[in-house]
């Protein structure tokens, strides 16, 4: 018998997986990669930086050399390139940014901020809308995400059960689930947000977020080594073209592209570059976001051998290495899960639900 079915094809489901490979943890992974398309659609980008507020992402210290490790381990595994180092150049459009630029790049942020300021004559910037300055980040990059799940796919193609899963014919034992012909000590959802079609834990504070993104051809644009930042990101992608995001709505909650979105691409692609360019494609996708904007993951609070992993809303690239690595732990050494990300902060939410 299995120790796990995995029930999920985006990169929650494939990190883990590695995760569980990697532990000799056996599993199936069971899913459909087109339900939900949030992990192919991901810009992929990681930034310790939020600049809203231009403090450090939370846990950044501790994320980033793990997110390093695993996915230069998966490159190992794949033998292709999936991770993009890059500096994320960040164009002061107010006095006030620069100002709190260098004041920060002097404090806790001093590993993640060049305190050196750039004039927008860089040349790697050649047509992006940089004001007079900016400012690099550093330590951050982007995974080329449908190409770390194409490998998946690959290595783990023995194990997967490619199929829309259905929740009904799930047995749950005392010491283990049966599903169809397969059996496994335990299960674990990673369904991003259709974990709301999940009757065992729909009841968890998803908030999720609609996000758009292009990908375009620009061929005057030179942008090598370096992610553009003005209100929107552009990075390049390894088939040369750029990608283009990203939007946030939360009320139409649906896979398609939108007019809405294709405007506001626009607009953020107006005041990111200055040469022309074509649409190659328009992309949207549902973020798995939390109400508390951190991941959720954890046992059940009644089958103790069913668990999910999700809620890692915008972040997924950066969150998911280190706390599949916690799960991972938490299962074989009964390590504890980070308790910001635990899942039993929501059971009062299920005891709620189940009384409706
Ligand atoms: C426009 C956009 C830009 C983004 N940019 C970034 C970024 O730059 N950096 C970053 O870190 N994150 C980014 N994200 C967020 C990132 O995509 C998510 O954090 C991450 O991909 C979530 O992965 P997931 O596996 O939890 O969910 P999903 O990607 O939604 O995967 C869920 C999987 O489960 C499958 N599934 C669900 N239910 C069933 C079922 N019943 N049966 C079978 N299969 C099922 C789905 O088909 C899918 O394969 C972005 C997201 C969007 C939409």
């Amino acid at each position: 018998m299995k120790d796990f079915m995995i029930v999920g094809r985006g990169l929650a489901a494939n990190v883990l997986a590695h995760h569980f490979n990697r532990q000799n943890i056996s599993f199936t992974i069971i899913g459909n990669t087109n339900l939900s398309v949030s992990s192919k659609v991901a810009g992929g980008l990681w930034n310790p930086v939020v600049f809203k507020r231009m403090t450090k992402s939370w846990m950044a210290d501790d994320l980033i050399p793990e997110l390093l490790q695993f996915y230069s381990d998966c490159e190992k595994l794949f033998g292709t390139k999936i991770m993009y180092s890059r500096g994320i150049a960040k164009s002061f459009v107010e006095l006030q940014e620069k100002k709190l630029w260098l004041k920060k790049s002097g404090e806790e942020l001093s590993v993640f901020l060049d305190a050196d300021i750039k004039n927008g004559s860089h040349p790697d910037l050649v047509h992006c809308r940089v004001e007079a300055e900016f400012g690099l980040v550093k330590q951050s990059g982007f995974i080329d995400v449908p190409g770390f799940l194409d490998e998946s796919n690959r290595v783990f193609s023995e194990f997967i059960i490619d199929e829309i899963f259905d929740h009904r014919l799930l047995e749950i034992k005392t010491n283990c689930v049966a599903y169809k012909n397969n059996t496994a000590k335990n299960i674990i959802f990673c369904e991003g947000h259709l974990v709301k079609n999940n009757p065992y834990f729909q009841w968890i504070a998803l908030k999720p977020a609609k996000g758009e993104t292009f990908t375009i051809k620009a061929n005057e644009l030179e942008l090598n080594e370096t992610i553009f930042n003005r209100n929107g990101f552009i990075l390049k992608l390894p088939s040369g073209n750029f990608k283009v995001g990203a939007t946030y709505e939360w009320t139409d909650l649906n896979d398609l592209p939108s007019d809405k979105g294709e405007n506001e691409l626009r607009d953020k692609l107006n005041s990111l570059i200055t040469c022309p360019y074509s649409v190659i494609s328009h992309q949207a996708g549902i973020r798995p976001s939390s109400a508390d904007r951190r991941p959720i993951i954890g046992p059940h609070p009644e089958f103790s051998n069913l668990f999910v992993f999700n809620g890692l809303g915008t972040k997924g690239v950066m969150l998911a290495p280190y706390f599949a690595n916690n799960f991972v732990h938490f299962y074989l050494q009964n390590q504890e899960i980070v308790p910001d990300v635990h899942v039993k902060r929501f059971y009062p939410l299920y005891e709620n639900w189940q009384k409706k």
